[in-house]
C-alpha cells in the first residue's frame, strides 16, 4: 500500500491570448472589434458584470487531478465538463503494472491525530490484503472492487469550458466543500486568477484553508 499526497496538473496557458480570443468572439455580437491592446479588460469585465458568460464559453481549459475517489464522486456531479477517470473495473490492482499494491490519498485532517490515523492506515491495509486475497482466488477487478473506500487514489482528466470553470470554482473552493476537493480547486482558481485575472478575480474562496495542505500544482510546458 501507499500513501499518496494530492496534484493537479494545468497546462501553462497564456491567458493573456485565452482573454483576447473571447474578446474577438464576443465583439462579434457588437461589430465593435477593437485594436487596442488592453480593450479585453473592460470587455470581458462589461461581459461578466452583466451576465453575458455564454461568451466566455468559446474557450476551454483541461486538467489532471490526482484526488481520492470521494472528491471524484463531487467533482464529475457536474454536467457541462467532460472526464476521463481511471477505471476500477479495468485496474486491477494486483498486477505488475500498479507494483502490486493500493494507492490511497493521505488524509491530512487526519494526520495530527494519531488514533484516528492508525484506524484509517488499518482499514486501508485490511482493504489491501482482502482485495489481494480475491484476486489470487481468481476474480477479475470488477469483483475486487467492491471493497475499495473513498480513500482511493484515482486519477481524472477533466476538461470545461471557462464559463463552467467558473461556476465550478465559485461552487468547489467555499468553506462547506470536503477538504479533499478544497485541496486541489483552491491552487486552481488561484492559478487562473493569476493567468486571467479579468475572468476570475471576483470568484471568492476559502481563504481559511491552510496553504501547506493545498495539492501541488505542476504547470505542465
Ligand atoms: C457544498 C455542496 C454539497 C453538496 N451536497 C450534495 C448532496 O448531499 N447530495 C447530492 O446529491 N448532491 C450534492 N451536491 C451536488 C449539487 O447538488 C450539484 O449536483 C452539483 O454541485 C452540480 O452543480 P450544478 O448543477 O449547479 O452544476 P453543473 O452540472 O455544472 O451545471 C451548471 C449550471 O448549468 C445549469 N444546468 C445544468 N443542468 C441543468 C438542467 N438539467 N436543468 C436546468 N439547468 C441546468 C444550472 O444553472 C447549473 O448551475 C453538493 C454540492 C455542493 C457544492
Amino acid at each position: 500500500m501507499k500513501i499518496l499526497k494530492p496534484y493537479v496538473e494545468v497546462p501553462d496557458i497564456d491567458g493573456v491570448q485565452i482573454m483576447k480570443n473571447i474578446e474577438k468572439a464576443g465583439r462579434t455580437c457588437y461589430k465593435s472589434h477593437s485594436t487596442d491592446e488592453e480593450s479585453y479588460k473592460r470587455f470581458l469585465n462589461n461581459i461578466i458584470t452583466s451576465g453575458h458568460e455564454s461568451v466566455i464559453e468559446h474557450e476551454k481549459v483541461s486538467i489532471r487531478i490526482l484526488t481520492d475517489r470521494g472528491s471524484m464522486w463531487d467533482i464529475t456531479r457536474h454536467r457541462h465538463a467532460s472526464f476521463s477517470i481511471e477505471s476500477t473495473r479495468w485496474c486491477n490492482y494486483s498486477k505488475e503494472k500498479f507494483e502490486q499494491e493500493i494507492k490511497f490519498i493521505e488524509p491530512f485532517y487526519l494526520l495530527e491525530d494519531k488514533d484516528g490515523f492508525e484506524i484509517w492506515k488499518k482499514t486501508m491495509e485490511e482493504i489491501e490484503k482482502n482485495y489481494f486475497k480475491l484476486s489470487k482466488m481468481g476474480y477479475k477487478a470488477d469483483v475486487c472492487r467492491m471493497l475499495l473506500p473513498a480513500s482511493l487514489a484515482t486519477e481524472i482528466a477533466m476538461t470545461a469550458n471557462l464559463r463552467e470553470w467558473r461556476h465550478i470554482l465559485k461552487l468547489r473552493t467555499a468553506k462547506n466543500v470536503h477538504p479533499h476537493v478544497r485541496q486541489f480547486t483552491i491552487p486552481l482558481l488561484l492559478y487562473f486568477k493569476e493567468r486571467m485575472p479579468e475572468i476570475f478575480n471576483d470568484i471568492e474562496y476559502d481563504k481559511e484553508f491552510d496553504n501547506k495542505n493545498y495539492a501541488e500544482l505542476k504547470i505542465i510546458k
